[in-house]
């Protein structure tokens, strides 16, 4: 069976000039980078490139750019950080963050003097910045908003939302774990303290990824035992996924405008199919403003063809995803869904999308979901 892969919110497929890099620096670095010798040396300066290029990409220091494993660690290593060494007491979130937002923000308050609010969205999941305004208060406050929503890829506009909160008191953290390699951006400008990324969601490698903190934030690492990453961040480099990372990151900026092209046009042929040939689909997220193009959140009605549509598709070679895909295949309730249409009982799926993504996809994924849903 041939099968077709629309989960790329979940993780995107590797490119090939990524892999050869890799591969290259898995054959070339004997030595551990932390070792003053040559071998050393050689993986070292290689480490430090890379920060150099996603440095530049972002326009920041190089000194403001830490490796971690993932988007959940840099998002972790922030939260409790900045309560730690900032003197924290106040964090605002919007109840429909990546559970590596909301779990470390719980933790917190259940752990330390930490007040949590919670800021309203619309009903395309936007945060409304009348509430951001609302919820500060004259406490030392963590802002933390994300840029993109992974399962509905409503985009927030983060400059607007950090300038209404450009207070001394106000530090600001944005997961842009679903944005980086997707769009530009411009971190100093953009004034935020925090921001995030995970090189499998732009056609990097697993388990890597980078944490952006301001050189004027002074936090404690989350993992102790060595000097790696200027104390930030313990253990040996994992050094063939950062120079992965890194060329995965420069492809994409050198492809945005192309990429973005192509899998907008994919994305707007899918809504035309799904609007032509099925009465009651809608669309969640907001499909005239500001979105990541790379996903289409469709809901159907509910009932006994549409309650398990991520597994029929699953039997017919698709794969998609429910609410979020992140943490397991386990079907779980969406807290994005719950927040934005509460007593919706629609089955929502969420299609994503990589440019080497084909209309013929688009064509046998409408083709299933007939079968599926419509015989
Ligand atoms: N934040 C968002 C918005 C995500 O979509 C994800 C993963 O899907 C993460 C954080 C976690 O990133 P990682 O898989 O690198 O831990």
């Amino acid at each position: 069976m041939r099968h077709i892969y629309f989960d790329n919110a979940a993780s995107t497929p590797i490119w090939p000039e990524v892999l050869e890099v890799m591969c290259d620096a898995l054959k070339r670095y004997q030595g551990n980078p932390s070792s003053i010798h040559y071998h050393g040396r050689q993986a070292r300066a290689d480490i430090e490139r890379a920060r150099k290029v996603i440095a530049h990409l972002f326009n920041v220091s190089v000194g403001e750019i830490f490796f971690t494993s993932g988007g959940t660690e840099a998002a972790n290593l922030c939260i409790s950080g900045a309560v730690k060494n900032l003197g924290i007491k106040h964090i605002i979130t919007s109840p429909i963050e990546h559970p590596c937002i909301l779990q470390a923000v719980q933790r917190q308050q259940a752990s330390a003097d930490v007040e949590v609010s919670y800021l309203d969205v619309d009903v395309t999941g936007r945060v409304r910045p009348d509430s951001l305004l609302d919820l500060l208060s004259d406490k030392n406050t963590l802002v933390s908003i994300m840029h993109a929503n992974n399962e509905i890829g409503t985009v927030n506009d983060i400059p607007n939302l950090r300038s209404l909160c450009a207070s001394d008191a106000v530090y600001f953290q944005s997961d842009t774990v679903q944005t980086v390699g997707h769009f530009p951006m411009d971190w100093t400008a953009w004034d935020i303290d925090f921001a995030s990324a995970s090189a499998h969601k732009f056609h990097g490698p697993k388990g890597i990824g980078f944490v952006y903190i301001n050189q004027r934030n002074k936090i404690p690492p989350l993992i102790l035992g060595g000097s790696q990453e200027r104390n930030m961040r313990a253990g040996t480099e994992n050094v063939a996924s950062i120079v992965g990372m890194a060329k995965a990151l420069e492809l994409c900026h050198q492809r945005m405008d192309s990429m973005k092209d192509k899998v907008q046009r994919l994305k707007s042929y899918l809504i035309h199919k799904l609007s032509d040939n099925f009465a009651d689909v809608r669309f969640r997220g907001d499909l005239s403003g500001p979105s990541l193009y790379t996903v289409l959140s469709v809901a159907f009605p509910s009932g006994n063809r549409s309650a398990m549509l991520v597994q029929s598709l699953d039997i017919e070679g698709i794969s998609v995803s429910g609410g979020s895909a992140c943490s397991s295949g386990a079907q779980k309730q969406s807290q994005v869904l719950a927040t934005i249409a509460p007593d919706d009982p629609s089955t929502t799926i969420r299609i994503s999308f990589n440019p080497q993504n084909t209309r013929e996809e688009v064509d046998t994924l409408v083709e299933k979901l007939q079968l599926i849903l419509q015989n």
